[in-house]
């Protein structure tokens, strides 16, 4: 961590010229604002902040919208896409009264009150979080949408009839393409696991990131999608995080590996001949996870393309339990893991088109219930259930089919989500708000399936 002194050095050593301020708004998209660079400059944004309006961030209503946001020096980097040297950071951002009183839906500030809890009822230090980046490279995608026209056309340069998953050259073409993002992730701080071509044999692509505590991972999460596009765009390809772009191809998810830590980083879900190696605290995380599960995914599956990569057989998850090797569940616990410290569940629901501030802020604050309830979830009928369990007198419980489902399950629990202020009443109705009217949006559309269903009806 620089303090401000050490940062002007560097940034003087550099010759920046730059400062461009990044902030995410409320549904994920990253905004950016840029100032020249000067010591002045530096230190006025460290003192007094640079005045924004809010309104078009999603977060207020127009008439309140003057906000103020700082550099948070702990996130600085070298922008690699822009061409003047460019030191770039996320901000915190604030309120325009006397006392500059952090801004209620600071969603980074929102992370970091949330992971203090740990420490608040004892249960341990940080929470731990390894995305997962799967994604589809397209070669063309063109698509209209009007009142009278709408059509989706995708070209994809692979052209394999068989499971991309880590295939081999001549077939795996874009490796280099993830070989030049994860050297630029690794320039920019971001610590890269592997890379391999995925299932989709249209163009399916994943990186895995190592773990890092919740504000860190958040922020990773934005600019990996950050460097990803902008990468793609300099080559002029089509790159996508929806979960779903493409019919009865494997879906892109961004599976969360998830684990706790006490003050010395030392893992607090290991316990040797437990279920799995967990502890009894983990598997009541877990139950947490699971009993919410429902209602996280209107976070964790923002939009109404999540649903459509939730079905079965593309190993997506659809059923909310528990298991060692079950990739059709939410929660897979890898078996391959036998260094304690690595002790760790894997949540599969979410996918990339989620805001990670608000998504793993969620995922935490449903396992922390879980630990302050003792939800078992074994007892709650979650599992454990193997790959091939199959018992039909067990009611097995699913993931939402819809966003709207997913909006009225949240509709239905969300208490633990305010447990100590974290989330705020006014912030989940306006995203139910929000994300009802984008589902009906969609809904209301004609597709092009329906033509083709019912046109002669
Ligand atoms: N693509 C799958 C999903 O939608 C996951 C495949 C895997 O297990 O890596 O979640
Ligand atoms: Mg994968
Ligand atoms: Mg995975």
């Amino acid at each position: 961590m620089y303090d401000a002194k050490k940062i002007q050095e560097i940034l003087k050593d550099h010759r920046v010229e730059f400062i461009d301020l990044k902030v995410c708004d409320l549904q994920g998209r990253l905004h950016h604002l840029t100032l020249p660079y000067s010591e002045k400059v530096l230190d006025k944004l460290m003192t007094e902040g640079v005045g924004f309006d809010g309104s078009s961030y999603g977060f207020r209503r127009v008439e309140n919208s003057d906000m103020i946001m700082k550099p948070d020096l702990d996130t600085c980097m070298f922008d690699p896409f822009r061409e003047a040297p460019t030191i770039s950071c996320f901000t915190k951002v604030f309120n325009t009264d006397d006392q500059n009183t952090p801004y209620q839906y600071d969603l980074r500030n929102m992370a970091v009150r949330a992971e203090q809890l740990l420490q608040k009822y004892g249960i341990g230090s940080k929470s731990q979080w390894g995305p997962e980046f799967e994604f589809y490279i397209l070669n063309s995608v063109d698509f209209k949408v009007n009142a009278h026209e709408s059509y989706i056309k995708i070209e994809s340069e692979e052209q394999f009839g068989f499971n991309g998953y880590h295939i081999a050259n001549p077939f795996d073409l874009y490796d280099d393409f993830r070989d030049e993002a994860t050297r630029l992730l690794i320039k920019c701080g971001i610590p890269v696991k592997y890379h391999h071509h995925e299932v989709g044999n249209l163009g399916q692509q994943e990186i895995e990131i190592f773990f890092n505590d919740l504000l860190k991972s958040a922020d990773i999460i934005v600019l990996t999608k950050y460097i990803l596009h902008n990468l793609a765009a300099q080559k002029d390809l089509r790159l996508t995080f929806m979960p779903k772009p493409i019919y009865k191809q494997a879906g892109s998810g961004m599976h969360l590996h998830h684990f706790l830590v006490d003050a010395e980083m030392k893992n607090v879900f290991y316990q040797k001949g437990g279920y799995a190696n967990l502890n009894q605290n983990a598997l009541y995380y877990i139950g947490g996870v699971l009993k919410h599960a429902a209602a996280l995914c209107a976070f964790t599956n923002p939009t109404t393309n999540s649903y459509k990569r939730l079905v079965p057989g593309v190993e997506a998850p659809t059923a909310i339990n528990f298991g060692q090797a079950n990739r059709a569940s939410c929660v897979r616990i890898p078996r391959y893991v036998k260094n304690p410290q690595e002790a760790r569940f894997e949540y599969r629901p979410p996918d990339a088109t989620a805001n990670p501030y608000l998504a793993l802020t969620a995922i935490l604050m449903a396992g922390i219930d879980g630990i302050i309830n003792k939800i078992d979830p074994v007892k709650e009928g979650f599992g454990p259930y193997e790959a091939d369990d199959f018992d039909p007198k067990i009611l097995m419980r699913y993931l939402p089919f819809s966003l709207n489902a997913a909006l009225d399950a949240l509709k239905n629990d969300y208490q633990f989500l305010l447990r100590d202020g974290i989330f705020d009443i006014g912030l989940i109705e306006h995203w139910i708000d929000i994300k009802s009217r984008e589902f009906n949006e969609v809904s209301n559309w004609p597709s092009p399936v329906e033509f083709q269903l019912y046109f002669d009806l």
